[in-house]
């Protein structure tokens, strides 16, 4: 079956790039090799979807899905004689394009040179992805991060070029410099002409006379960088900072790619957190419940004091104002909602269980509002 990069990560074909990512997230997740230890199948698909993302993630790569079913444009369909690359044009075939397309399944009409991406010009270098954990208090309030990437840099020696000082090109033989090269061939449909990127120069028209000195010709070095990052306070799990620039370079002249962080946010051992807000579940004793007490809890840098007023019942929440997370770029904090649960003791000794049936009398049934209520019903 014919891969197709939507069906894969279950978009329609006018999904934005989020729904795009988030899918991706999503599967890439349920097919994480962490969570499916030998698991061919699983691995098989994590495959398929990272392809997909880096397919439907890619403007220029989706664009030319759309267009041709190929991520890589009509200039890389096979040629006519299942040879070698370049879109075909069929002299004096145009107005059969789509019978033609139907029989050869999708393939890439109209492929002259106006559609091929032209090597010699600008391109815009890869994007790259990472993650950064950051534990619990540092997505609250912000931190200093740094991280180490290690990135195909744009030599700035032959600026990109590979040619030595970026000058020393001599025209392609193979194609007098034109960039492709046409093959007349005999076929069921007459005498094609098929026009291929030059297999020689690439398609650029030139051949590097002298290779640069510092990238061995390669038009890029790979370099490891330190980068310094502001970590906004706020921040949440799964959240993606676009760092501009810094991802791979560019060619010929083109900017650098993007850096997506992927942030990953870890769990706290008693706070839970929404948005701005945080939550926290309190166990309390019955007689702190009855007669009102102090007690500490846990708040994300600190501890704190939290009034228990007389006769709380379990599933109160107390609310300690500003105690939560700093707002992503925004002013001020969330708050930090404590519910309460009431816990009886595991045991009592006798003579505490004499005091506590005596305690039984001296109170009205009336004053327990649930449970008259519930026993008013029944009756
Ligand atoms: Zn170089
Ligand atoms: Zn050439």
């Amino acid at each position: 079956m014919k891969f197709n990069p939507y069906d894969v990560l279950g978009v329609s074909k006018t999904a934005t790039e989020d729904e795009i990512k988030s899918a991706y997230r999503k599967l890439a997740k349920k097919y994480h090799p962490d969570l499916n230890p030998n698991n061919p199948e699983a691995a098989e698909k994590l495959k398929q979807v990272n392809e997909a993302y880096e397919i439907l993630s890619d403007k220029q790569k989706r664009s030319n899905y759309d267009q041709f079913g190929d991520p890589n444009g009509a200039g890389n369909f096979g040629g006519f004689g299942g040879g070698g690359q370049g879109g075909a044009s069929f002299g004096g075939f145009g107005g059969f394009e789509d019978i033609l397309s139907n029989m050869f399944g999708g393939f890439g009409f109209g492929g002259g040179r106006g559609n091929r991406a032209n090597p010699s010009a600008a391109q815009k270098g890869s994007d790259l992805e990472m993650r950064l954990t950051l534990t619990f208090e540092e997505a609250c309030f912000g931190a200093k991060k740094q991280i180490t990437i290690t990135r195909n840099e744009t030599c700035s020696e032959c600026k990109g070029t590979g040619a030595k000082h970026g000058t020393e090109f001599t025209t392609c033989p193979t194609c007098g410099g034109a960039g492709v090269v046409q093959r007349a061939q005999n076929s069921m449909f007459g005498r094609v002409v098929t026009e291929t990127v030059c297999p020689d120069c690439g398609g650029s028209g030139k051949k590097i006379k002298t290779k640069c000195d510092a990238c061995k010709g390669a038009g890029y070095t790979r370099q490891t960088r330190k980068i310094d990052l502001n970590i906004p306070a706020g921040i949440e799990d799964g959240q993606i900072i676009t760092l501009r620039g810094q991802g791979n370079g560019g060619k010929n002249g083109g900017p650098a790619g993007d850096l997506y962080l992927e942030l990953r946010v870890q769990p706290h051992k008693i706070l839970k957190r929404k948005g701005a807000d945080v939550f926290v579940e309190v166990p309390i004793t019955v007689t702190n419940a009855l007669l009102g007490a102090k007690v500490n809890i846990c708040g994300i840098n600190e501890t704190l004091t939290l009034t228990i007023p007389e006769l709380t019942q379990t599933g109160t929440v107390l609310t300690l104002k500003g105690k939560g997370a700093k707002r992503l770029n925004a002013n001020g904090y969330g708050d930090l909602y404590a519910t309460i649960v009431v816990e009886l003791p595991k045991s009592l000794d006798k003579q505490t269980k004499q005091m506590v049936a005596n305690m039984a009398e001296q109170i009205p049934t009336s004053a327990y509002t649930k449970t008259k209520n519930f026993q008013d019903k029944i009756k």
